[in-house]
């Protein structure tokens, strides 16, 4: 990769970064709302739910995006973190913060198996 090519890598991983941390309004809007009407209750319980889960989702993108920008700045971007090969430029397009080469990936979604964990690096990691 060329510094251009990493410098463009670079600032798609952090646009992604800035969209993906949880804002603060969407923590807080968990933990307020309690609601006295019974009634509304069931609703709200199942709001809090959807955002415990995308913060959740978030956190996790957020992270191997920090990882990744970190390893742009270390040099050893597209690398794979399993087998030292590098990565397929193809597969670094779809996913820019892929951690593991398609093969690694492979292997580690086995071992995932049906995990909550595992199921969301399955369906991000597909794409490639
Ligand atoms: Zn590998």
């Amino acid at each position: 990769m060329t510094k251009s090519d990493l410098n463009a890598v670079r600032q798609i991983l952090e646009s992604q970064l800035k969209e993906a941390v949880p804002t603060r309004a969407l923590r807080e809007s968990i933990f307020i709302d309690q609601v006295a009407d019974p009634v509304d209750m069931t609703q709200q319980a199942g709001e809090r739910e959807m955002a415990v889960h995308n913060i959740n989702r978030d956190t996790t993108l957020a992270r191997r995006l920090r990882a990744a920008i970190e390893r742009l700045s270390e040099g050893s971007y597209g690398v794979c973190l399993e087998c030292e090969e590098y990565i397929a430029p193809k597969r670094l397009k779809a996913i820019p913060w892929a951690e593991l080469c398609i093969r690694c990936q492979e292997a580690a979604d086995r071992l995932a198996g049906g995990s909550k964990a595992g199921t969301f690096t399955t369906d991000r990691m597909k794409a490639a």
